[in-house]
């Protein structure tokens, strides 16, 4: 229809390269003028040489495989139309990193996009493990491809772990919350077996989707690690790891 005509027309005119047709079907569903004239940027800055297949289609954005410069790299498309505008505000307001920018929907959606860009570079610098961020540009991250030969890696939810290499990951998600708190200044808010990635090369924790981060001065800061925290020892105290939640976010806040 027309919609996908125009679409066709400007991914020809603007030389938006796609790797295969499966990397083209999806194009008139996720794809909206503003994702496909930020990926035109993207490619004219050779940040980007060619779109891949999807990865993963959410709520809030939908992520693709591409190839960059010399590798793999993840690109995170954030809708604008359909985003849960209301949510984002909330994370938004109150964050004192964000006080200037103008309410309206497309402006939100470009500042959450920059924010989990600040947020992976911030959490990166601390030593937590994350995707590295290479760049955000209006309502498009890019990233590191955390996977292998194209696949991404499984998200804890769904990796099979055993009680030793449950409890190596259990310390070393302790050791990041601890890093994003005090080094980082930063709350994760939205962290779970959902939004952590298995290396499966040495079984280690990637954290994930931190848009939502805020820091210890929001509002709702200390509400956000609790909530974390419970997320967390919820899923690993049916490996028999008892952990008390009062104990470990003294451990986490007090330094
Ligand atoms: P949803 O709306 O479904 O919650 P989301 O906005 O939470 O999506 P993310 O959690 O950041 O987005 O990413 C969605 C999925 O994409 C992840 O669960 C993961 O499987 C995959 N993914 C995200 N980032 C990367 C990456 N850098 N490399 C490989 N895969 C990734
Ligand atoms: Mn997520």
């Amino acid at each position: 229809d027309k919609k996908i005509r125009s679409i066709d027309e400007k991914v020809d005119r603007w030389r938006i390269k796609f790797k295969d047709d499966n990397a083209l079907k999806v194009k008139e569903d996720v794809f909206d003028e503003y994702a496909l004239k930020t990926l035109y940027t993207l490619s004219k800055r050779e940040i980007l040489q060619a779109m891949g297949g999807i990865i993963s289609r959410g709520k809030e954005a939908n992520v693709f495989l591409a190839d960059g410069k010399e590798n793999e790299i993840a690109v995170k498309i954030y809708r604008i139309t359909t985003s849960s505008f209301n949510s984002m505000e909330e994370y938004i307001i109150g964050d004192p990193r964000f006080k200037n920018i103008r309410h309206t929907k497309r402006e939100i959606v470009f500042a959450w996009t920059r924010k989990e860009y600040r947020n992976l570079k911030r959490a990166y610098e601390a030593g937590v493990r994350v995707p590295y961020p290479i760049i955000a540009e209006r309502n498009i991250l890019v990233m590191e491809f955390l996977g292998k030969d194209g696949i991404s890696y499984p998200l804890l939810k769904y990796t099979e772990i055993d009680q030793k290499q449950a409890e190596d990951i259990f310390s070393r998600l302790i050791e990041y919350m601890h890093k994003l708190y005090q080094e980082a200044n930063l709350i994760h808010a939205d962290l779970s077996e959902y939004n952590i990635m298995i290396d499966t090369d040495n079984m280690s924790p990637i954290i994930i989707d931190m848009g939502q981060a805020t820091t210890p001065e929001h509002p709702r800061a200390k509400e956000f690690l609790i909530r974390d925290i419970e997320n967390i020892l919820k899923f690993f105290r049916r490996y028999g790891i008892d952990t008390d939640p009062d104990d470990l976010y003294t451990s986490i806040v007090n330094d």
